[in-house]
């Protein structure tokens, strides 16, 4: 098998390109020459205070390098891709650190044997230059019911210990002080994974084997397999396993969690998972704790501790008091911290009620006037019109969209009717307009619904029962006209229903001057126009809707909904001159 692919430059650069890109990005960052070591650059605000330092391998980003900020770590050594870093690049950051006034160096450290041998023999040779150096091991890994000798590995609740002293250390607290608190808090944070793919290093195969439909229980963050294989599930199972897996009562690595503790939460997306089902799997956290009546006072959620493009989820559980969310949410700069609130997620009301949609004028507040039947008439003949000319425009549609042309016009033309059958038009024709947008936007679907809908709300400001003659019909169906060609985006030429329109509202408005009595002539007219326009868009290449992503050559057939807004006019037409 080949070796994953991977957006990189080279394998042997990929650490330090990456380190270079994170320090470039970050105006509070930077690195410490020949090492690869990221250091705040403001270190001068280090002076008189506790200093702290992380670090471990490659392949976790964000960490460490993105926790490195005002409010959390000082600094950050890096290893290669999985590798603890070299003493020498830990003991060159400690000293840099010092020498910037730090009152001591905290080293927070994972537990894996490599990242303890080598930060400890950094710290003894940071001892030996007159260094108070003290460190604390972060083993919070809820997998093993019976941890080995190497006991619990160090996870994601790595970064709430960054966190927490971070807060400490610029409130000026001691390094014993520190120590102590971290150590306390240590007790109560638990971490456990599961993953539904392997990770690879750069120019290296997977990991591990994962058959296609298993996940894996109880994984660290270096590839390594888990400690139980399944069937995928939901994410609401998933989360239940998990979290009944860390507080089960029977491991020794269980997290203690009563009813009515409070919790931090951490869903950490180990790489590859999309932003989506980290999203769910955070909404199934929160309901699956509160069920066992945990408050929950903080969630974050995105990736924090990665483990390349591993695609799973890590779940970190902090019990915490007044003091631990007091630290938790004090600011930092760290460019990779959250931007959290600081309400309590249990109990919030996080839903707010719409406002009660009057969009609609109220049914019984129309009332008929002269112009009711007259309109009732057109409207019946156009939707009887559209419901037959159906198959027509779906077969035009076909040709150059997804052929449901006519569908979207019959919907508009049953949702007209029915609405008809059980209400009186009103005398206004603004107010039947805006009924009539109100029932296309709801029922038409597709782009003509849109487009129909904005094209009725438009118009309907510009006609009422006092102002109803042929000008303002012809002003209304012109703001119509500019309203669909402002949001649409498209312009007469384009081969759309525009081409039937705009011909026949450019003749309408000749109303103005008409001689009196030539208003029939004018919409006959208008009628014309629009059916040469719907015709003419054979020879159109289509620039907006589906049409336009296919080759003009295929489409010789006219436009669908040119020929509806045709076919709707002439409607309009026959039935005015049938009723005078
Ligand atoms: P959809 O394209 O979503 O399937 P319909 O099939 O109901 O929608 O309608 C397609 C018609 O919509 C096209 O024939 C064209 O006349 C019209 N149309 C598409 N885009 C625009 C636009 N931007 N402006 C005006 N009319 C458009
Ligand atoms: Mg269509």
């Amino acid at each position: 098998m080949e070796p994953r692919k991977k957006l990189i430059n080279s394998v042997d650069s990929c650490v330090d390109e990456a380190l270079c890109g994170l320090v470039r990005a970050s105006g509070g960052l930077s690195l410490l020459k020949g090492h690869r070591v990221v250091l705040r650059s403001d270190l001068e605000n280090l002076r008189g205070k506790v200093a702290l330092l992380s670090g471990g391998g490659s392949g976790h980003e964000p960490a460490h390098g993105g926790y490195v900020g005002a409010g959390m770590l000082s600094a950050a050594v890096a290893g290669g891709v999985f590798a603890s870093p070299p003493p020498a690049s830990i003991l060159a950051a400690i000293l840099s650190l010092h020498a910037a006034g730090a009152s001591g160096v905290l080293l927070i450290v994972k537990n894996y044997t490599g990242d303890r041998l080598n930060f400890g023999l950094a710290a003894e040779q940071a001892r030996n230059h007159g260094v108070a150096v003290d460190m604390v091991i972060v083993a919070e890994d809820c997998a093993f019911d019976q941890p080995s000798k190497a006991g619990r590995r160090g996870l994601c609740g790595t970064i709430f210990v960054h966190k927490l002293a971070g807060a400490l250390a610029e409130e000026g607290s001691s390094l014993d002080q520190i120590v102590c608190k971290v150590t306390e808090v240590l007790k109560g944070i638990g971490s456990l994974g599961v993953s539904l793919s392997p990770c690879s290093a750069p120019g290296c195969r997977p990991s591990f084997d994962l058959p296609p439909g298993d996940m894996e229980l109880g994984l660290g963050i270096h590839g390594e397999p888990g400690i139980k294989r399944s069937k995928v599930a939901s994410a609401d199972e998933v989360v239940k396993t998990v979290i009944d897996h860390m507080t089960d009562p029977d491991s020794q690595s269980q997290l203690l969690l009563k009813p009515g503790d409070a919790v931090v939460v951490c869903v950490n997306n180990l790489g590859a998972l999309s932003c989506l089902e980290v999203a769910v799997v955070t909404k199934a956290a929160i309901a699956c704790l509160e069920g066992r009546g945990v408050v929950v006072a903080r969630v974050m959620s995105g990736s924090f501790m990665t483990a390349l493009e591993m695609a799973g989820v890590s779940l970190t559980l902090m019990t915490a008091n007044q003091e631990t969310l007091r630290l938790f949410d004090a600011k930092t700069s760290a460019p990779a911290w959250p931007n959290l609130s600081s309400v309590c997620v249990s109990g919030r009301n996080y839903v707010t009620e719409p406002q009660a949609a009057s969009a609609r004028p109220q049914d019984d507040a129309h009332s008929e006037g002269p112009l009711s039947p007259v309109m009732r008439g057109a409207l019946e003949m156009v939707c009887s019109t559209l419901l037959e000319k159906r198959e027509e425009l779906n077969a035009l549609d076909r040709a150059a969209g997804d052929g449901d042309c006519g569908n979207t016009h019959a919907a508009a033309a049953k949702a007209i009717q029915e609405w008809l059958r059980d209400h009186v038009v009103p005398g206004d024709p603004g107010q039947l307009l805006s009924v009539l947008a109100g029932l296309v936007q709801e029922k038409m679907g597709g782009s003509s619904g849109a487009l129909y809908s904005l094209f009725l709300t438009a118009a309907a400001g510009h006609v009422t029962e006092a102002q109803s003659n042929a000008a303002a019909w012809a002003s209304a169906m012109h703001a119509g006209t500019q309203a669909m060609r402002r949001y649409g985006g498209a312009e007469p030429g384009d081969r759309t229903m525009l081409d039937a329109l705009c011909p026949a509202v450019d003749e309408l408005l000749k109303v103005t001057t008409a001689p009196p009595g030539g208003q029939m002539a004018v919409l006959q007219a208008a009628v014309r126009k629009a059916a040469s326009g719907a015709e003419a868009t054979r020879d159109l290449a289509a620039r907006a809707g589906r049409a336009s992503y296919i080759a003009a050559e295929r489409v010789t057939l006219p436009d669908p909904g040119a020929v509806a807004v045709a076919a709707i006019l002439r409607a309009v037409l026959e039935s005015l001159e049938k009723q005078t």
